[in-house]
C-alpha cells in the first residue's frame, strides 16, 4: 500500500532551484533513508512534504489523499487532515523550553485536538515509557542532554499518532553516545512497522535499517534502490563520488 507519492516536486527559493524534480514512492512499513550532500534540497523536501514549505510545482499524496495537485494547493482544512498523518522529528529538537516535558507532549493534543487531559497524560507517559524517560516527565528541557532532547522529540511527535515519521539528521547534533540512544529509539520503531522517511549521515544506520535508500542531489533523487543495491553498486557518478568523499 502507497502510503506517500511526490511526482514533479519543484521548489525554489528566489533565483536558487532547491527542488528541480523530486519523485519517489514511500509504501507502508518503509523505512526510507535520504541521503546525499548538504545542500541537495534534503531538509526542503521534508517541509515540503509536512506543508513547511510551499511548493512552486508537483504533487503531493498521502495515503491517496493529494494536498496539493500540480502545485495547486487544497483547502486549508484539507492540507491539515492530509499532513496531520505525519509527524516530524528535528535536527535541534525544537521543544518548548518553558514547557515540561509533560505539557510539551500534551499541550498539542489538548489545546489544538481537543484530547482530555487523563487521555494525554496516559498516552504521554506510555510513550515517554517508549523511550527511556518516564523519570524524566516533570523536568523542563533545560536540564536534559541532547540525547534525552531527541527522545523527547520523538514522543512528542508520536503523541497524534502519526502514521509516518519524518526525521531531518535527528543525531546530527549529537555526540556519538548521545547519538546511539536516539537511533536505539528509532530502531525500535522500525521494528514496530513505523513508516519513517530519514534523513541522515549515519550510514550504518542506513545501511542496516533502512530497506531503501534514496540518493539526492542537485535537486533530485538522482538514485534509488536497497542499501545493498545503492551502497554497493552505485549506478550514478554522483552517488560514488559521495561515497568516496564520505567513507
Ligand atoms: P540539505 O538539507 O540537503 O542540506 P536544504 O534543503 O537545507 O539542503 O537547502 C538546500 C538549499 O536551499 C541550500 O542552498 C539552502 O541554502 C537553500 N535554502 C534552504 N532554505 C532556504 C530559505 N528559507 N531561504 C533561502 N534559501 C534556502
Ligand atoms: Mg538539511
Amino acid at each position: 500500500m502507497k502510503l506517500i507519492e511526490v511526482t514533479s516536486l519543484k521548489k525554489g527559493f528566489g533565483n536558487l532551484n532547491v527542488l528541480t524534480d523530486v519523485n519517489f514512492e514511500v509504501e507502508k512499513g518503509d523505512v526510507i533513508a535520504v541521503i546525499g550532500p548538504s545542500g541537495a534540497g534534503k531538509s526542503t523536501m521534508l517541509r515540503c512534504l509536512i506543508n513547511l514549505e510551499k511548493v512552486d510545482g508537483g504533487t503531493i499524496t498521502v495515503e491517496g489523499e493529494s494536498f496539493v495537485k500540480d502545485g495547486v494547493y487544497a483547502s486549508h482544512e484539507q492540507i491539515k487532515a492530509v499532513t496531520r498523518k505525519m509527524g516530524m522529528v528535528f535536527q535541534n529538537f525544537n521543544l518548548f523550553p518553558h514547557l515540561s516535558v509533560r505539557r510539551n507532549l500534551t499541550i498539542a493534543p489538548t489545546a489544538v485536538f481537543g484530547k482530555s487531559k487523563e487521555e494525554s497524560d496516559a498516552l504521554c507517559e506510555s510513550l515517554l515509557d517508549k523511550v527511556g524517560l518516564r523519570d524524566k516527565i516533570d523536568a523542563m528541557p533545560s536540564t536534559l542532554s541532547g540525547g534525552q532532547k531527541q527522545r523527547v522529540a520523538i514522543a512528542r511527535a508520536l503523541m497524534l499518532n502519526p502514521d509516518i515519521m519524518l526525521f531531518d539528521e535527528p543525531t546530527s547534533a549529537l555526540d556519538p553516545q548521545l547519538t546511539s540512544e536516539v537511533l536505539g529509539v528509532m530502531r525500535a520503531l522500525a521494528a514496530d512497522h513505523m513508516t519513517m522517511i530519514v534523513v541522515t549521515h549515519e550510514m550504518s544506520f542506513a545501511r542496516e535499517v533502512a530497506n531503501k535508500i534514496l540518493f539526492m542531489c542537485d535537486g533530485m533523487i538522482v538514485e534509488s534502490g536497497t542499501p545493498a543495491q545503492v551502497f554497493g553498486q552505485p549506478k550514478d557518478r554522483r552517488t560514488a563520488d559521495f561515497f568516496h568523499n564520505i567513507l
